[in-house]
């Protein structure tokens, strides 16, 4: 595996790739290699011919009290996960590689709409943060796939429609979330839950599966149903940011008539920003 950090050794790698007709596939991570991100490296490799994994902490997703400064950083780790996962090319810039001299008034983008709403109302500036590191990624990179997890199911929605809004050829795919045996999540935040906040965590995907159950069995009153998802979240000893029913694709409201569905929610274990989702199909024989 190559390992650079400048982005003009990337390139002058990547051209050489692009010129023997391989196509490129790019994962974008903030290190810390899991079961997750190794999951969409593996999709990577099956879609294209090279795949190329970026690791960047990227301060401006970080608000000003966030766990920025104590992310796990563990390169020399990912580097052998990575290498030994088949990634050909690791790309893991510093701050003014991406940003130059001065992130904070560099150009930055925002996408409306999907940026405000479920974590952009509780992490203020998060997703433009997201997004402006994402665009400048997919410019260096100039990937035909690019790898995100359904895990991060707004993030994932956003990044397709900046990707379509400023016409990057890009592929946008996403890939199923990867979970521990007992349903939990597989993220790097993990690590910062006690042994008795692990032992509880899981309860954030069984509420959503039970709501999806309930959905699946005919009930629609969607605003009852994310309350009693709420109240048994604080019960189990959550501190609740959302628990919403949504259109899976504006991320509105659902109504009765929405076929295509996600129940989003974030939650505090303790200190610890616990996220996930699940989407729900109905077809058309769904009883109403
Ligand atoms: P991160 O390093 O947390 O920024 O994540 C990098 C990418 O991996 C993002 O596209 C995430 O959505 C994805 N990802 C993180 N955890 C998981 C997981 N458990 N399953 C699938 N994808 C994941």
């Amino acid at each position: 595996m190559h390992s650079v950090s400048r982005i003009s050794e990337a390139r002058a790698w990547l051209a050489e790739r692009r010129s023997a007709g391989h196509s490129i596939g790019l994962v974008p991570t903030m290190g810390n290699i899991h079961a997750g991100h190794l999951a969409l490296l593996e999709r990577c490799r099956e879609e294209c011919a090279c795949s190329v994994v970026s690791i960047f902490v990227n301060p401006l997703q970080f608000g000003a009290e966030e766990d920025f400064s104590s992310y796990p950083r563990t390169l020399e780790r990912d580097r052998e996960a990575l290498a030994a996962n088949g990634c050909e090319l690791l790309l893991h810039p510093s701050t003014s590689e991406v940003y130059g001299a001065h992130p904070e008034s560099s150009t930055s983008v925002h996408v409306p709409g999907l940026a405000e709403s479920h974590c952009g109302a509780s992490r203020p500036g998060h997703f433009d943060g997201v997004a402006t590191v994402v665009t400048r990624l997919l410019n260096f990179v100039e990937p035909d796939r690019a790898y995100f997890g359904l895990k991060d199911y707004q993030q994932f929605l956003l990044v397709q429609k900046l990707a379509a809004e400023l016409g990057f050829a890009t592929r946008i795919v996403g890939v199923e979330t990867c979970r521990e045996a007992d349903g939990l999540a597989i993220s790097s935040r993990n690590a910062y839950l006690s042994e008795a906040e692990r032992r509880k965590a899981p309860t954030l995907h069984r509420t959503l599966r039970a709501i999806a159950a309930q959905i699946a069995a005919g009930a629609r009153d969607y605003r009852q149903l994310a309350a009693e998802g709420g109240e048994g979240l604080a019960k189990a000893g959550f501190a609740l940011d959302y628990l919403d029913i949504c259109h899976a694709h504006s991320l509105e409201p659902a109504g009765p008539a929405d076929r295509q569905l996600v129940i989003l929610a974030a939650a505090l274990l303790g200190a610890t920003r616990l996220i996930d989702n699940l989407r729900v199909v109905l077809d058309s024989s769904s009883a109403a």
